[in-house]
């Protein structure tokens, strides 16, 4: 059971705002819906009032708080260093704890921490889409039969791949020519079952940089959908056992395409989850050995993308144009490695959106959750990236892949949605 009163977030943090509402003119769940209540300092405001016990923890309360992308917009902008999306989480499994729910306690606590039953539910899905069931149900009504917004949202899972990356790759992958780093590869939940492609251009481009890449066989998800989904404790049982796992290896990096995943491991987000309990320095040694995909390419290997031997040199030069994922900007500071990375692309031209750094609206599984506020939120985005002109939109975040797939098909649009190191592994 969570200590919700106790957590340094509530304990130290919640009499530094100022109510200046910097934080609701940044906010995209704000833009939209103009009500005090979902802005994030109605969100802060909330906290207090339930530390405080002058509302009760109801599932209304819960309802209201899961109006938030835990974007951290607001609190990369809050004056008084406010995390206020950390706030958020907490008071979200405060409320969940009580006001369970046997669904979602199997949803997360059986198959979101199980690898083998996430990959076999994309298979079965997958086989079910090769055989046009999801188009036929659809057709004919039966998935307004789904709970809650699942039924409009069931649209944005498409193609779901027959093969996992796990699959396909081995769990050791030696380095090209003269071995610099030991790489261990956070291979995520997503990227393994959604977009396996990712996957092996990751250890692709990184074998042919002089990379030893092991892939832990036994990781389990990351723990970031338990903690916007109200169970934090399921988020710490996920995460002590991927230290351990990592424990059995020595690294010199530990890498990972998702920023989800990077932000999920780095220091900030193990602070959350174990300040003050006996995890808390080997979450800290876990962290310190984090790094993104395109900031280890850039920042360490400073990598030179080879000219001339494009698998395709008969497609013309792309203009590609780059989304940030919140995971990535605002949870971990990265934003000039991926823009760097994409620059190196020989005749590729970058294309800058005006809206790059603002949220795409998937956020993990607010998508999922919140359908019709998340089209809205995407709206924004993809006619941002259609003004570029660009034919490839690149990001590095598995959900923000699927949303803006999505947009391309809503808006019709002929670009394609990729990761940077599925672009730049046709060049090795
Ligand atoms: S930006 Fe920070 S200090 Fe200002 S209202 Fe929001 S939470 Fe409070
Ligand atoms: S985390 Fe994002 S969506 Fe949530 S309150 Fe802050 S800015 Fe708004």
């Amino acid at each position: 059971m969570l200590n919700f009163k106790e957590l340094p977030a509530v304990k130290k943090q919640l009499m530094k705002c100022v109510r200046c509402g910097k934080c609701r003119s940044v906010c995209p769940v704000f833009e939209e819906i103009k009500n005090e209540t979902v802005a994030p300092r109605g969100h802060v405001f909330m906290v207090q009032m339930l530390r405080d016990g002058q509302v009760a923890p109801s599932r209304q309360v819960g309802e209201h708080l899961s109006n938030c992308l835990l974007c951290e917009t607001c609190t990369v902008n809050c004056p008084s260093g406010i995390d206020i999306h950390e706030l958020n989480a907490a008071a979200r499994s405060y409320v969940y704890d009580k006001n369970k729910n046997a669904a979602k306690d199997l949803l997360f606590d059986k198959f979101w921490t199980n690898p083998s039953l996430i990959a076999a539910g994309v298979k079965c899905m997958s086989f079910a889409q090769k055989l046009g069931l999801q188009t036929l149900f659809r057709n004919i009504g039966l998935t307004k039969l789904l709970p809650g917004d699942l039924s409009k949202a069931e649209k944005i899972l498409t193609s779901a791949p027959s093969r996992s990356a796990r699959s396909r790759l081995a769990p050791v992958n030696a380095a090209k020519k003269d071995k610099k780093l030991r790489i261990g590869y956070f291979l995520g939940c997503a990227t393994n079952v959604l977009y396996p492609d990712v996957a092996l251009a990751t250890v692709k481009v990184l074998v042919n940089n002089g990379c030893e890449v092991i892939i832990p066989e036994n990781l389990k998800c990351y723990g970031l959908p338990h903690i916007a989904n109200g169970k934090i404790g399921a988020a710490r049982e996920l995460m002590i056992h991927n230290i351990k796992e990592f424990q059995k290896y020595d690294p010199d990096y530990i890498i990972t395409d998702c920023a989800s995943c990077s932000s999920a491991l780095e220091s900030k987000n193990l602070e959350f989850l174990f300040a003050g309990s006996p995890y808390e320095e080997s979450a800290r040694q876990l962290s310190e050995k984090v790094m993104d995909l395109c900031v280890l390419l850039i920042e360490v290997l400073n990598i030179k993308i080879p000219e001339g031997s494009r698998a395709s040199e008969k497609e013309p030069s792309p203009k590609i144009t780059y989304h940030d994922p919140c995971h990535l900007v605002n949870a971990q500071g990265v934003s000039k490695a991926p823009r760097e990375l994409l620059q190196r692309i020989p005749g590729a031209e970058y294309r800058e959106m005006d809206l790059a750094q603002r949220c795409c609206g998937g956020s993990g599984t607010f998508s999922l959750t919140h359908y019709d506020l998340s089209m809205k939120i995407l709206d924004r985005k993809m006619k941002s990236a259609q003004k570029t002109g660009a034919d490839i939109i690149a990001t590095n975040c598995p959900s923000c892949i699927m949303q803006l797939k999505h947009g391309v098909r809503l808006h019709n649009l002929s670009a394609q949605v990729k990761h940077p190191v599925e672009i730049i592994s046709d060049f090795y």
